[in-house]
């Protein structure tokens, strides 16, 4: 038999169009060859299960990839169910070329990379991305059937012949391109087996290596061994998110992490999934180690359907926030080959959403009842990513509300609850507002936390970067709760009470030390108060207020809407104690030089346990001190 025709298309010639478009992602087409391989050899086998093949089927069959420099082909061989010519004609020449025209036809116009990029699954034709002229040779598992032999050089119009293939199954030959010629070798087709092709179900074989095994005693009863050309199987066929978890161990899934991710620490724990309904989704999400750092993107969750490899932009499967996490997910449900806006409103997407969250939510709230001990030690680990959860799914804080933890200056952590508990009582101001006091760098502001400690108040620690969202984000959700930076205000103003301290001066002298300060400070950022507090309290206190802080720190971290305020000059309050010794010699001192030197000391002093004392002004307060050290 031979017989010509012409693909029924419209499109006078597509495969121009695919390779410009696909561009960037030309490897693909092994993973698409190989899992189309892989597909015929299983429908193959579940035939033969049901008692419908006639003939013996190999019982462990291969996928075979090989290749040939200098006939430039590719072949991908399998031992599955095998075409007819009819099949041929019916499969390749109309249904995947109509699946070509359809893109074609949709795109052709557009030529939108992201569209184009977003759109997986390329099928049989994708050979067209890197050979000129693709061969498919094939025998049905049939009985009866004829061996069929179908060319094509990538134009509409194909040749379809009798051919002489003995085993049943399927090869492929792709004649390279010139402009493909990077894919004739062996560390490149390796790469992309080894990215797509690691984990598929059916064997498969790429080349030949070197394995030494035992070849019996020397004279010294020790064990011999000889090295032996076996098969290159470049895959494990049953990878561990396939097995039952009640068959695995911690050590099994540690291994694979390190299989997944060779470089990386072990992870803290995982979660297996499992689910069958109301889609097929199966996989193990690792809680890495974080620490303080959004460098985790290296390792990504990657994406499998069947066990083939489809991407690690997992963007629009999994939530923003959990793509903190490491390991595999895999679900054919998973629309592959759509473009990505799609993806997004797709409801299976949002139901994998949805359930991926609740099933982490539900992990984590597990181990925190089971170890709470051990859940705390890992804080530091999992807090930026619980955080970063509560912060951006209503669901995930919804539930993280229980085991979401606070924790302060003594590394004692509470859960918000517990934590609303243990300070009510000394910490709710005239108003009855809750207030929460927090430090984000205990060195750095050492003596407000001091100020705060000796009044019994507890001093919670904020220091990840995404905690200046997470302060706003509890002030919205905690009813008639602040959360006061200890610097945010003197320690009296940041829990107001009902007593009040009565100051010694009079309101003219009030006046007279602000003029005085002002004038030493010299500085229009710097608004000067007089405030009565405790004599032992410090005599003059810079602080920044929470507002004006808060908003700033937002703007650093890109956040909150204020890309502006990074630019506004610090704006600062200097409160002066009125009840301070130093106050009532400064007013006391009879020259005007005297007073200012005295103020000025003062601040410097307020300044410097801010840490924001230098250069000149760090250089004059040293000298001025000396001074005064000798004078006295
Ligand atoms: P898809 O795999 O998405 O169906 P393809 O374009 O890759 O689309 O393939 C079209 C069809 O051709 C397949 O559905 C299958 O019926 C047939 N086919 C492709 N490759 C093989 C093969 N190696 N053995 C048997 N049939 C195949």
């Amino acid at each position: 038999m031979k017989e010509q025709g012409s693909i029924s298309i419209h499109t006078e010639n597509i495969f121009p169009i695919i390779k410009k478009f696909l561009y960037s992602d030309h490897e693909i087409f092994l993973r698409e060859l190989v899992a189309n391989a892989v597909d015929a050899t299983q429908k193959l086998k579940r035939l033969s299960a049901l008692g419908e093949v006639k003939t013996e089927i190999n019982p462990n069959p291969r996928v075979e990839v090989a290749f040939d420099k200098k006939k430039k082909t590719i072949t991908i061989t399998d031992s599955g169910i095998g075409m007819t010519a009819d099949e041929i004609k019916k499969y390749i020449n109309q249904i995947a070329f109509s699946g070509a025209t359809e893109f074609v036809e949709k795109y052709k116009d557009k030529g939108d990379e992201q569209q184009i990029i977003g759109m997986f699954g390329l099928g049989f034709y994708s050979a067209f991305m890197v050979a000129d002229h693709v061969e498919i040779n094939s025998l049905s598992y049939q009985e009866g059937a004829t061996a069929a032999k179908w060319t094509c050089d990538g134009s509409t119009s194909y040749e379809i012949t009798d051919s002489k293939k003995k085993e049943i199954g399927t090869e492929i030959t792709l004649h390279i391109a010139k402009d493909s010629e990077e894919f004739l070798d062996e560390y490149r087709l390796k790469g992309i087996l080894d990215k797509y092709c690691k984990f598929l179900p059916v064997e498969v074989k790429f080349g030949t290596k070197e394995e030494s095994i035992e070849d019996g005693k020397d004279k010294e009863g020790k064990t011999k061994y000889k090295s032996v050309t076996v098969d290159n199987i470049i895959n494990q066929i049953q990878p561990l998110w396939t097995k039952s978890p009640s068959d695995l161990k911690d050590e099994d899934y540690i291994a694979f992490y390190k299989d997944l991710y060779p470089f990386a620490e072990d992870p803290l724990f995982w979660i297996h999934l499992n689910v069958d309904y109301p889609f097929n989704l199966t996989g193990i999400l690792y809680f890495p180690k974080i620490k303080n750092d959004f460098e985790i993107q290296k390792n990504k969750i990657q994406l499998y359907s069947k066990q083939v490899f489809i991407t690690d932009e997992v963007k629009d499967i999994v939530p923003e926030f959990l793509q903190l996490l490491h390991g595999v997910i895999d679900s054919p449900d998973i629309p592959l080959n759509v473009s990505r806006s799609y993806l997004q409103s797709d409801s299976n997407v949002k139901k994998i959403n949805t359930h991926i969250t609740k099933k982490v939510a539900d992990k984590l709230a597990e181990l925190f009842k089971k170890d709470r001990a051990s859940f705390e030690a890992k804080w530091d680990d999992i807090g930026i990513f619980v955080k970063y959860g509560m912060l951006s799914e209503e669901k995930f804080y919804e539930k993280a509300k229980a085991f979401g933890l606070l924790k302060n200056l003594e590394g004692k952590c509470f859960t918000l609850d517990e934590y609303k508990e243990a300070v009510k009582d000394n910490q709710t101001d005239k108003d009855k507002n809750l207030v929460y006091l927090y430090t984000t760098d205990e060195s750095k502001q050492h003596a407000y936390v001091q100020s705060a400690t000796k009044k019994g108040y507890d001093v919670l620690v904020f220091d990840n970067i995404i905690d200046s969202h997470f302060i706003n984000f509890l002030e919205q959700k905690l009813e008639q709760t602040q959360l006061k930076r200890v610097d945010a205000d003197t320690v009296d103003k940041l829990i107001q009470k009902e007593e009040k301290i009565e100051s010694v001066l009079s309101k003219e002298e009030e006046e007279k030390v602000k003029g005085i300060f002002e004038k030493a400070i010299n500085n229009t950022n710097m608004a000067v108060t007089v405030e009565s507090q405790g004599v032992d309290d410090m005599p003059v206190v810079i602080t920044m207020s929470e507002f004006m802080r808060r908003m700033k720190d937002m703007a650093a971290t890109g956040g909150g809407g204020f890309p502006m305020m990074g630019d506004f000059p610090d704006s600062y309050s200097v409160s002066v104690n009125a009840n301070h010794s130093i106050v009532s010699k400064i007013l006391k001192a009879k020259k005007e030089e005297e007073q200012t030197t005295l103020a000025k000391q003062a601040f410097d002093l307020a300044m410097l346990s801010q840490n924001m004392l230098s250069g000149k002004d760090l250089t004059d307060f040293i000298e001025r001190s000396v001074h005064l050290i000798a004078k006295n």
